[in-house]
C-alpha cells in the first residue's frame, strides 16, 4: 500500500461514499479517486444485513447514478403489492460490486482498498496485514462515515444478557429450520426501529402467530406510506398531490407534531397504534400491507428502553416484565443511523457528507459531488448545499424540512444544478417533471406546489424556531 496519491480519499464504499465516487467519475475526468473501506466488499452495512432485510423506499430512486436499480417493476403480490419493487441486501451488495468492477476499477481513475481502515489524518491501515501507510491527498478526504449505520450483526448491546437466555439477532431468524429443536414458543422482538418491524413482518409472513411475539417498543414512531413514495409516471399525481398536502400541513400546523397528525388524516403518514402519539421518526416507510401485520401484534411493552434481560423475563427501569418461559428474544436495538452534530460539508481538506435533502442519502452525497465538482468556493458549495440535521425526534421535523426545501428551492434557481438533476434517477421528481410534455395540464400541479411551498417556510421558520428555543435558553 505504499506510496498511494489519490484527488479524493473517499472512506467508506457504502451507499454514501459510492455515490460521490460515482458522480465525480463523471462530473470531473481528470480526477483520482481512493476508496478505503474495513468491509472485504463495497455496500457497507448492507454486507452485514440480515436476509430478509429490503428497501424500504422503492428501487428506482437508491444506489448510483450510472446504473439503475432492479427493473422498476411493480409488485404483484405481497404486502408491497401496487408499488415499485423493493431491493433486497442481497440484490444492493451485488449491484454495488458490480459497479464497482465494470465502472469504477476500469476506469482506470479509483484505487479501492477494501479491508482497509482510514486511522484519520491521511493514514491508512490494512486489517489482515497490519501494515500502515501515508495516503498523499492532493485534494480532499471525503468522509462517507458520517451517519455512523449500526445494524444487529455489528453494534454493541446496551443491556445486559444473563446467562442462559435465548437471544437471537435477526440474521438468526431464516436458519431456524435448520435446528428444529430449538424452534421457540414465543418471541420477544426488541426495539420499534426499521429493523423490528422487517422482522415482526417476517415472522407474521412466516406463519408465527401474533400472539407468540411480544413487541417491546421503547418509542413509537410516525412512517411514510409507500403509496406516496413512488415516482413513476402512472404515480405523478399522487407524488405530486402528497407534496402539496405536506407544505399545506406545514403551514398551518401549530407545533411539530401537527404536522404528523394532520398528514396522518390524509394517509400520508401512519403509525402503528392510534392512541400513541410517536416521539420518533426515522424516515421508515411502511405500506397498509405491513401496517396490517404490525398492528395484528397486540403483546406491546412500552416501558422505555430496557435494561437487561434473563430467561422468561425483561428489566426496565420502572420494573421488570415477564415473558412465557421458552421466548427467543431478537436483539433489534441497533440504531441504524447515528444522529450526530452537523458541520459544514465542505471545508479546507475535508468533504462531510451530510444530509441536504432529507431523507435521500445517495442523492445527497452525488449532489455532493456534483457541487465540489462544478463550484469553486467551499463557502459557495455550503450555500448551496446547506446542512440538514438527520432527525431523531418529532421536533427536529420542521427544520430539517425547512433545510430541503430552502436546498431544493437553490438547487431548482441554479440551472447548472436543476438541468443535472432532471437526467439524474437518484433525483425522485427531477426526471418525472422533466418528462412531462410542453403544455401538458400536469404543470398546473406543479403550481401548486410552488403555492404552498411559499406558503409553509414562515411557518416552518417558526416551528424550527421553536424546537431550539429549550436548547438556547
Ligand atoms: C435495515 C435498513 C434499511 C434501510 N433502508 C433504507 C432505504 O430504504 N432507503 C434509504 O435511503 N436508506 C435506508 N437505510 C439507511 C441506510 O443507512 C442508508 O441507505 C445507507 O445505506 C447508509 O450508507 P452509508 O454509506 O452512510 O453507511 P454504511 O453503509 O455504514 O457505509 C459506511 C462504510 O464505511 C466503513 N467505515 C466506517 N468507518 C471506517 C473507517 N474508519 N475505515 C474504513 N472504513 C470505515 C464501514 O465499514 C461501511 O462499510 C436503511 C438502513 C437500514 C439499517
Amino acid at each position: 500500500m505504499a506510496g498511494i496519491e489519490t484527488d479524493y480519499l473517499i472512506i467508506g464504499s457504502g451507499a454514501v461514499g459510492m455515490a460521490f465516487a460515482d458522480t465525480m467519475l463523471d462530473e470531473d475526468p481528470d480526477a483520482h479517486i481512493t476508496i478505503v473501506d474495513q468491509h472485504a466488499k463495497p455496500g457497507g452495512h448492507w454486507n452485514d444485513s440480515y436476509p430478509f432485510v429490503a428497501l424500504h423506499q422503492p428501487a428506482s430512486y437508491y444506489g448510483l447514478n450510472s446504473l439503475p436499480l432492479g427493473n422498476d417493476q411493480i409488485d404483484c403480490t405481497g404486502p408491497n403489492k401496487g408499488y415499485y419493487e423493493l431491493a433486497t441486501g442481497t440484490e444492493i451488495c451485488a449491484y454495488y460490486e458490480k459497479v464497482m468492477n465494470t465502472r469504477f476499477l476500469p476506469s482506470g481513475r479509483v484505487t479501492y482498498l477494501p479491508m482497509t481502515i482510514y486511522l484519520g489524518n491521511s493514514r491508512i491501515s490494512s486489517i489482515l496485514s497490519g501494515k500502515e501507510s501515508a495516503v498523499n491527498v492532493r485534494r480532499k478526504v471525503v468522509d462517507g462515515t458520517f451517519y455512523n449505520t449500526s445494524v444487529p450483526a455489528t453494534h454493541t448491546r446496551k443491556f445486559t444478557v444473563a446467562a442462559g437466555t435465548r437471544i437471537a439477532i435477526p440474521n438468526d431468524l431464516p436458519g431456524l429450520w435448520k435446528r428444529p429443536d430449538e424452534i421457540p414458543a414465543h418471541y420477544a422482538i426488541l426495539g420499534a426501529g426499521k429493523t423490528a418491524m422487517d422482522a415482526v413482518v417476517w415472522l407474521l409472513r412466516s406463519g408465527v402467530a401474533p400472539q407468540d411475539i411480544t413487541w417491546v417498543r421503547p418509542r413509537e414512531t410516525w412512517m411514510f406510506n409507500r403509496a406516496n413514495t413512488q415516482f413513476g409516471p402512472e404515480f405523478f399525481e399522487q407524488a405530486i398531490r402528497s407534496q402539496i398536502s405536506l407544505m399545506q400541513a406545514a403551514a398551518t400546523a401549530q407545533t411539530a407534531d401537527d404536522i404528523f397528525l394532520t398528514l396522518e388524516k390524509t394517509d400520508y403518514m401512519l403509525r402503528i397504534d392510534p392512541d400513541v402519539l410517536p416521539t420518533k421518526f426515522h424516515f421508515p416507510v411502511t405500506s397498509h400491507g405491513e401496517l396490517d401485520l404490525m398492528r395484528s401484534v397486540t403483546r406491546v411493552i412500552r416501558k422505555g428502553r430496557l435494561t437487561g434481560i434473563e430467561p422468561a423475563r425483561m428489566l426496565f427501569p420502572s420494573g421488570d416484565e415477564t415473558v412465557p418461559e421458552d421466548t427467543l428474544f431478537v436483539d433489534c436495538t441497533a440504531t441504524a443511523v447515528s444522529v450526530r452534530p452537523t458541520r459544514p460539508q465542505f471545508e479546507d481538506g475535508l468533504i462531510t457528507l451530510q444530509m441536504m435533502h432529507v431523507p435521500l442519502v445517495a442523492l445527497n452525497a452525488s449532489v455532493a459531488a456534483f457541487l465540489e465538482a462544478n463550484f469553486d468556493t467551499d463557502e459557495e458549495k455550503n450555500t448551496l448545499g446547506e446542512v440538514s440535521p438527520f432527525v431523531d425526534s418529532t421536533l427536529q421535523y420542521p427544520l430539517a424540512l425547512l433545510t430541503t426545501t430552502m436546498n431544493r428551492v437553490r438547487w431548482s434557481m441554479s440551472k447548472p444544478i436543476s438541468d443535472w438533476l432532471s437526467t439524474k434517477r437518484l433525483d425522485p421528481t427531477g426526471p418525472l417533471i422533466a418528462s412531462l410534455p410542453a403544455g401538458d395540464p400536469r404543470f398546473a400541479l406543479l403550481g401548486e406546489v410552488q403555492e404552498a411551498t411559499r406558503a409553509a417556510i414562515p411557518n416552518l421558520h417558526r416551528l424550527a424556531a421553536m424546537a431550539a428555543a429549550p436548547a438556547q435558553g
